[in-house]
């Protein structure tokens, strides 16, 4: 959700720093075209750094042990990329219990791309849950560059889909199309309860001052289903910050502690009675977020460190 804070126009001139990072096991399923899909910069990887993936083992010779990957001469290995020296890649999750048959989760891709056409839709006030308002929904943010949010949104929930259902995991979008208006953050919540999910992921951008970097998971700071929900949620927000971190991103550098934020201010966690953290995947203002959330590569980032924290939140329940 786009916390309106800052519209500011001032650009960041940091530029991004840290090694690029290639990102294994990527889908196929690309939502939208983009000529950078084979690496990435990770904007803070100093802060969390990437494991080296072990070098396979060569053999026998007890000499391989004091001379790492020597390639000999008959197979070079393909040169990945322009890179000369790649950094190694994140390490592969740990593969997850498998989840009970019948699990839901509902992916909200916060937002929709005809919004900003449609203010007398998205400006009427709904219920927010405990007494509170708020407009039926926002445009969201975008990058300096103008890539806006939605289509982060879409596209991370899209890359993330076919992560879960090929767990067995029956997913249900709250919105079908990126070019639609709506619906309502009321109605968004209700279609999680509807669905009886078992977990609810609500996926944002943030657009605040371009010296925060970084995600945040949030989640309900008063539960409208009570302290076991409010628990489970808990669990749920801790698991998928450990997938988010555990695959090289970095939580953020000034919001929320430690990359976790209980709120009682949005409407998708105050009237869902489901498991349901709400991310901010990083802060499309600041210049390293930007670069890496608005590339296929860095959405797929974000999706696959969604899929292992919502698998392992499953997979322990
Ligand atoms: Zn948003």
């Amino acid at each position: 959700m786009s916390t309106q804070v800052s519209e500011t126009t001032t650009s960041s001139s940091a530029p991004p720093s840290g090694p690029l990072i290639t990102v294994p096991g990527l889908s196929s399923a690309e939502p939208s075209p983009s000529p950078d899909t084979t690496s990435m910069v990770s904007p803070s990887s100093s802060e969390q750094p990437v494991e080296p993936e072990p070098a396979p083992a060569p053999d026998t010779s007890p000499a391989a042990e004091a001379e790492p990957a020597p390639a000999p001469a008959p197979e070079p290995a393909p040169a990945p990329a322009q890179d000369p020296n790649p950094a190694p890649a994140p390490a592969p999750a740990p593969a997850p219990a498998p989840v009970q048959s019948g699990t839901v989760v509902v992916i909200d891709p916060g937002h929709n791309g005809a919004n900003n056409e449609h203010p007398e839709i998205i400006d009427q006030l709904v219920e927010a849950g405990f007494g509170q308002t708020k407009p039926c929904n926002t445009t969201g943010t975008s990058t300096n560059d103008g890539y806006p949010e939605y289509e982060f949104n879409w596209n991370v929930a899209n890359y993330l889909r076919p992560k879960l259902e090929a767990n067995g995991i029956t997913v249900v979008m709250t919105r079908d199309s990126d070019d639609g208006v709506g619906p309502c953050v009321n109605k968004r919540a209700q279609i999680g309860n509807d669905a009886n999910a078992d977990v609810v992921v609500s996926i944002h951008g943030d657009g605040e001052d371009p010296s925060a970097r970084g995600y945040y998971v949030m989640t309900a700071e008063q539960d409208p289903a009570g302290a076991q929900m409010a628990a489970q949620s808990h669990a749920l927000a801790v698991n998928v910050r450990d997938g988010l971190s555990g695959i090289g991103l970095s939580p953020s550098n000034r919001l929320g502690s430690a990359g976790l934020w209980p709120r009682n201010d949005l409407a998708g966690l105050n009237l869902s009675v489901r498991p349901t953290v709400m991310i901010e995947a990083g802060n499309m203002r600041n210049a390293g977020d930007a670069d890496l959330m608005s590339s296929p590569a860095g959405q797929q980032q974000v999706a696959q460190g969604l899929a292992n924290g919502v698998l392992t939140y499953l997979g322990s329940g």
